[in-house]
């Protein structure tokens, strides 16, 4: 791909559908979207691919080395010929020296990944280091967290207008749409194209807990909400339970299909103690992507759990 070319919107995901427990669903591929661009992170990001931005030559993120937002932006400023610096409070001494995953797939792509709790930086987070610190030139874009942000709204509206459109040429009655959150972007901004056509969204909270998701929708100036989804037990980010580790098996067995391993795994647990409100609507659910980062998951799982 060469420098500044306009590059075209990724759209039209395929839509398979599939058998898991009593759920008969349709699955919407945005994990097809693209080899590196895809899933939620692409979706949210798409606004930045198809924009005009002329005047950038570079974005500034921050958040976990092994993010699938890392990859995704990586994969973004590649396509469009922009540097991408990337800010971590630091990268662990295993992912350095045998990188995997979303890591070593945005350092193939250029990325520059800093730092910043260290000397050299005064042991500051990267997000007090870009607020207060940075002095970003005229042609820098910052990118909050994950994507968390307005400019989610153009990308994952388009999602929702492929959904919409695909429900209607396929004459779908009662259908229900379930996605997994960690900040709530994608299934606050989906939610609110689907109320007007009177379609539920459900999600569930993969990153702490109902009440933080809730504070998220409302933050971003939301007046109703998707619903939420919970497990009796709470929850941990990143932990690894033999629980979503069974159901990602069971999912890979029995659909053909490789989900996510950090939120997927959760949303299903919930729908399948839900199997009675949920199993007798036409269930639509997005894979969001997040591959590249089972490849660092799998290993510790496996690791952890060789009997399963
Ligand atoms: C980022 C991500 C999510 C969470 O998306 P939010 O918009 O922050 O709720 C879910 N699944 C996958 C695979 C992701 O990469």
């Amino acid at each position: 791909m060469t420098d500044k070319t306009p590059v075209q919107s990724l759209t039209d995901s395929p839509v398979s559908s599939h058998q898991f427990g009593n759920y008969h669903f349709f699955l919407k591929r945005d994990d097809l979207l693209h080899p590196d661009f895809s899933g939620n992170k692409a979706r949210k990001f798409m606004a930045l691919l198809t924009g005009s931005f002329s005047h950038i030559n570079k974005l500034i993120g921050h958040g976990s080395p092994q993010a699938n937002s890392l990859y995704s932006l990586a994969a973004l400023t590649y396509m469009k010929g922009w540097q991408l610096d990337y800010y971590v409070d630091h990268v662990p001494d295993f992912i350095r020296q045998y990188p995997t995953g979303n890591y070593k797939a945005a350092l193939a792509l250029g990325a520059r990944i800093i730092s910043t709790n260290n000397a050299e930086y005064d042991f500051i987070s990267p997000e007090d280091y870009i607020r207060d610190k940075l002095e970003p030139e005229h042609d820098c874009l910052i990118v909050p967290e994950g994507g968390r942000s307005e400019l989610a709204k153009e990308g994952v509206t388009a999602l929702a207008n492929e959904l919409l459109q695909w429900i209607a040429e396929n004459q779908i009655v009662s259908p229900v749409i379930a996605l997994p959150s960690g900040t709530g972007t994608t299934a606050l901004y989906l939610h609110q194209v689907m109320e007007n056509h009177h379609i539920p969204v459900v999600t569930c909270a993969c990153v702490g807990g109902s009440d933080y998701l809730l504070q998220q929708f409302q933050s971003l100036k939301a007046q109703s909400y998707p619903k939420i989804l919970e497990l009796p037990k709470k929850h941990h980010f990143g932990k690894l339970y033999k629980e979503n580790y069974q159901i990602w098996l069971q999912l890979y067995r029995q659909t053909g299909i490789e989900f996510d391993l950090l939120y997927d795994p959760l949303m299903w647990r919930c729908l399948l103690q839900e199997t009675a409100a949920y199993s007798t609507m036409n269930l639509i659910y997005i894979h969001q992507g997040g591959i590249r980062g089972n490849e660092s998951m799998l290993p510790r799982y496996q690791r952890k759990y060789p009997g399963v």
